[in-house]
């Protein structure tokens, strides 16, 4: 391996993706030999157009970090601090950052999408997660562990700091004090946060409603949602720029409220209690949404809700659920009902992830099951199992087949969870008799 090539090459890169200037181009070597304690160093021609088409910078940092493993600069477990440091020193400043973005202003929709691409291109957003696609049950289903650990990584003051080094978050004048961060893990296209400039919790209330209404005048073409977990400690929303099972959802039914004519009130056919509402006059649109959310809180004191907003045409589209309680214990195994899911994304983790391999092989009968198996963790999906299994009917699956059935039978037990905590079977009532 050649790490003198492969500083060239991420410099290169840079230089197309990152908008590294080239005066600064030998400041810019110098920091990065100098990281990686490279003697020697050489510089090389490098071919750009191998780096054109590159998405992240994954590909040219994975050498150098072998590198500096092998050299002991860094151990196995600093890889991804060591990552963040390189990529911070090719990446534009913060301020810079912003700069850019505010010459992009304009267009916002353009603002956003290259703050976006930015993030992808210096490693600091992962976009490459394994997915199921959106067929047969209106989900999406991604594998990634939800992030945990005490600190908060939305607070501004970590700019800069240890793994989120090449981080870099933009003040949105248009909002007033709420910063636009690229999310670490995007499981959709444009996902982002919007974060508070304080630290601090939130509620669905009316100047939150307000703040989504600023970011969706300011961003048409975007949806931005909250819920009570994502409030509860960091006030912040999650935006993107395309839509979630929820809003994807048909219509069911349409009510009237007599003292608000003129907004749209349709049931959503979803999984779980869910309404949109539609209407071009914002202040009105706010006004009935707070009466919803406050005759909600009244009578469920401990529900939980999805708040999102968006425009279609010339209206907005406000999309609320409302939940209660928790999902039945034999559904709720694979993964955890956080405002994305209440939307219609869910996330399954690795552990669980193992556990339905281990199933696949039950169904190709790679694996004899027996009781016996139910340990470790596999107590939990014994209901699974015994339903997986009877449909087999004693036959033996090839590998694709028991991947589908396993996948299918994921799905309806996560749909389960959403049904399991619906708020209101009667919309009717809720929205009309306020
Ligand atoms: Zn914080």
């Amino acid at each position: 391996m050649n790490t003198s090539l492969n500083i060239e090459k991420l410099i290169a890169y840079a230089k197309i993706h990152l908008l590294l200037d080239e005066a600064d181009e030998i400041y810019v070597r110098n920091a990065l030999v100098q990281e990686l304690k490279v003697t020697g160093h050489e510089i090389y021609e490098v071919n750009e157009d191998e780096l054109e088409t590159l998405g992240s910078p994954y590909s040219i940092i994975d050498p150098l970090l072998s590198y500096a493993v092998e050299k002991g600069i860094c151990a196995e477990n600093e890889k991804p601090l060591l990552a963040a440091k390189l990529m911070d020193i090719v990446s534009l400043r913060p301020g810079e950052i912003e700069d850019t973005f505010e010459s992009l202003e304009k267009n916002p929709a353009k603002a956003f999408e290259w703050a976006f691409d930015y993030a992808q291109k210096n490693g600091s957003t992962r976009t490459d997660f394994t997915k199921w696609d959106n067929k047969g049950v209106n989900l999406e289903v991604v594998f990634d562990e939800a992030e945990s650990g005490d600190k908060c990584t939305l607070c501004v003051e970590n700019e800069g700091l240890g793994e989120h080094r090449n981080e870099r978050y933009i003040m949105l004048n248009a909002l007033g004090d709420w910063y636009y961060k690229a999310a670490r893990h995007a499981y959709f296209k444009g996902m982002a946060h919007i974060v508070s400039s304080e630290h601090g919790a939130g509620a669905i209330d009316e100047s939150t409603l307000n703040t989504m209404f600023d970011f969706i005048e300011f961003a048409p073409t975007m949806f931005i949602l909250t819920g009570d977990d994502m409030l509860s400690k960091h006030a912040h929303f999650v935006c993107g720029n395309s839509l979630l099972p929820i809003h994807k959802a048909g219509d069911k039914l349409k009510h009237k409220n007599k003292e608000y004519p003129y907004i749209n009130i349709t049931e959503t056919d979803w999984l779980t209690s869910a309404v949109k509402l539609g209407c071009t006059n914002r202040g009105k649109l706010i006004e009935f949404t707070m009466k919803l959310v406050g005759s909600f809180k009244k009578e469920f004191g401990d529900g939980k809700m999805l708040v999102s907003v968006r425009k279609v045409e010339s209206k907005f589209i406000v999309d609320l659920a409302f939940t209660v309680g928790e999902p039945k214990r034999e559904h709720s195994m694979l993964a955890k009902v956080d405002t994305l899911a209440l939307a219609g994304l869910f996330r399954i983790g690795g552990f669980v992830d193992a556990k339905l391999k281990e199933i696949e092989k039950y169904l190709t009968k790679e694996v004899r099951f027996t009781p016996m198996c139910l340990k470790d963790g596999m107590e939990a999906f014994a209901e699974m199992i015994d339903t997986l299994l009877k449909e087999a009917g004693g036959n033996k699956l090839g590998a694709v087949e028991a991947a589908l059935d396993v996948k299918e039978e994921c799905k309806k037990n996560l749909a389960a969870q959403l049904s399991d905590i619906a708020a209101y079977s009667d919309i009717k009532n809720f929205t009309e008799n306020l």
